[in-house]
This record gives structure tokens, C-alpha cells and sequence, in this order.
């Protein structure tokens, strides 16, 4: 009889996490490709996370995904970095690799991406790109976007220096500008990509209607039931293409899996799963 092998283990960190729909997204995806794993949530507040996660990995862990507030603490914590992970300064996924040290990944751009240009068809090269907000998932994605040549990339945020520090961070790497909503030329954007967190808050954004035409693609990041208040604005202001964040989520989990398990699984299905539910 031969020895029964314990599932591995993997989780997401963060605080809060009990909305999480990652559980859900993982186990499909272990289901689909048939890899034996459990994956849990662990609410951790910031003073215990760094404890917390090498706990996690002593005790053989696998993997963790991170979330809000831990992706610049994980940075600090794992031992080597991918260079997604190195230009974002932020790590969503942990890998203990072969050599028993902990890796570091960021694969919030890449899912952004992918969403947008695979699920959804939106062309980013030659685009005019407006992304709000400044914090930690707009300096994620910010190298990616570059990466796909827009013609323009504005970053407005309620704070209009950390727009400006982050643009001039990130300068090197392409057309990139940061400003205060009050700033924003009143020209319709081709994208326009809400990486802030006012919607959790029931808060709306202070936008014109003038950064909008009909074929503007607007991308919350956030998701829910129903609309949000970004995805409301939007088709109030005549947008017909209007979509909540469910697709990065799944891409994103989709590329930690792929790196964890060495499989890439299918994301269809478990959007609509997502959808569905
Ligand atoms: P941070 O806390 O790092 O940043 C929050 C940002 O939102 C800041 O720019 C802040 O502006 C702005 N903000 C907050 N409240 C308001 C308000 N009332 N009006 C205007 N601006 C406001 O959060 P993250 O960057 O980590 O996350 C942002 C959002 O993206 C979250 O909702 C998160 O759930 C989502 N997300 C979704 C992912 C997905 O896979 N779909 C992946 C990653 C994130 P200021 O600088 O002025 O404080």
C-alpha cells in the first residue's frame, strides 16, 4: 500500500479577506487540471503578517497569495523577486522554489492585461490611457500598461502628488504623467482603468463626462453584485463598454497558479462560474 500524500498547501494573506473569492477561483482550477491542494485565508493584521507567513512556509506551505495591506511588506520579506515584482515594489504571490527560498511575483499587471486584451479585446497600443488612483494596485499595473506602447498614459489621483511622484517613477519606461481629478483634460479617454478604492467606501470619483465617448473602455478594478459606482458612472455617461474587475481576478490567480503548479488552467469557465454565481 503505497504512503497517501497530503494535499499542498496554499492561501491568501491579508486584512480583511473574508470577501475573498480566491478559495473558489483555486479550487476550480485545481479541479480542472487535477492537482491535489487546499487553498485557505488567513486574516492577518500587519504586525503579525511577516511571522505569520514564514510560519506558513516552516510548517511546509507551498504558497501564499497577498493582499491589501501586506504586497510592500511581502516585497520585503520574500528572497528573491521577479522583475515584475522588483519594478512594481509589490508582491501579490510567494513561491517556496526548490532551493527552500521564498520567490516573489506580481501578477496583477499581467491579469489586468490579459483581461483586457484577451477577454475583452480592448487595444492598448496607440491608446490614450487614464488610470485613477495611486496606490498599490496602480503601481502594479503601471509597467505593464506602459510595456503596451499607448500613445498616452495620465494618472489622476485625490492626492495629485502621489499621481506625480509615481508618474516620475515610472518616466523612464514610457509617455506617463500624474495630475489631480481637477487637472484632467476634458478629452475623452480610450481606456479608463479605476485602480482606486473609493467604490468599497460607497464613494464616487469626481469625473467629467467629457473624459468619456460611447467606445471608451471602462475597467473597474473593484467588483461585486450589480454595478459599482465607477461602472454606474460609466453607462449613465453613454459607455457600452463598462466592466467590473471579476476578470483580472481570475487572470491574476490563473498566472500565481501557473507559476505555483507549473499548469496553466483554463480561465473561461471559472469567469463565468464567477459570473454565475
Ligand atoms: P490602496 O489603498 O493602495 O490605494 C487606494 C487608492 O484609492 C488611492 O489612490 C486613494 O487615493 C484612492 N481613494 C480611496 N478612497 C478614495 C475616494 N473616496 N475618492 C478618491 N480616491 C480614493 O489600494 P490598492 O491600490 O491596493 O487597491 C485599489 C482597488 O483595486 C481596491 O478596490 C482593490 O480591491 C482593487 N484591486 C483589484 C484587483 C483585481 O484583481 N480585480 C487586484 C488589485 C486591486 P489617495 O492617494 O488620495 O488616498
Amino acid at each position: 500500500m503505497g504512503m497517501q500524500r497530503e494535499p499542498d498547501r496554499y492561501g491568501l494573506m491579508g486584512h480583511p479577506v473574508g470577501h475573498s473569492w480566491s478559495p473558489f477561483i483555486h479550487g476550480l482550477f485545481a479541479k480542472q487540471t487535477g492537482q491535489s491542494l487546499t487553498y485557505k485565508l488567513f486574516d492577518v493584521p500587519p504586525a503579525r503578517f511577516r511571522a505569520a507567513a514564514l510560519e506558513f512556509f516552516a510548517a511546509g506551505g507551498r504558497g501564499l497569495n497577498i493582499t491589501v495591506p501586506h504586497k510592500q511588506a511581502a516585497a520585503d520579506l520574500v528572497n528573491r523577486l521577479t522583475a515584475r515584482a522588483d519594478v512594481a515594489g509589490a508582491v501579490n504571490t510567494i513561491m517556496m522554489d526548490g532551493k527552500n527560498e521564498l520567490l516573489g511575483d506580481n501578477t496583477d499587471g499581467a491579469g489586468l492585461l490579459r483581461d483586457l486584451q484577451l477577454n475583452i479585446g480592448c487595444k492598448l497600443q496607440g491608446a490614450r490611457i487614464l488610470v485613477l488612483g495611486a496606490g498599490g494596485a496602480t503601481r502594479g499595473v503601471l509597467a505593464p500598461l506602459l510595456e503596451t506602447r499607448p500613445v498616452s498614459l495620465t494618472i489622476a489621483n485625490r492626492t495629485p502628488e502621489r499621481a506625480t511622484e509615481l508618474a516620475d517613477e515610472f518616466a523612464l519606461q514610457g509617455p506617463v504623467v500624474g495630475c489631480g481629478f481637477a487637472d484632467l483634460p476634458h478629452e475623452p479617454f480610450d481606456v479608463i482603468v479605476n485602480a482606486t478604492s473609493a467604490g468599497l467606501h460607497g464613494e464616487s470619483l469626481p469625473l467629467s463626462p467629457g473624459h468619456l465617448a460611447p467606445e471608451t473602455v471602462c475597467y473597474d478594478m473593484s467588483y461585486g453584485k450589480g454595478d459599482t459606482s465607477f461602472t454606474r458612472w460609466a453607462r449613465d455617461n453613454g459607455s457600452t463598454r463598462a466592466y467590473k474587475g471579476f476578470g483580472m481576478l481570475v487572470e491574476q490567480a490563473a498566472e500565481s497558479f501557473s507559476l505555483w503548479r507549473g499548469v496553466r488552467p483554463q480561465t473561461r469557465p471559472v469567469l463565468e462560474a464567477l459570473l454565475a454565481v
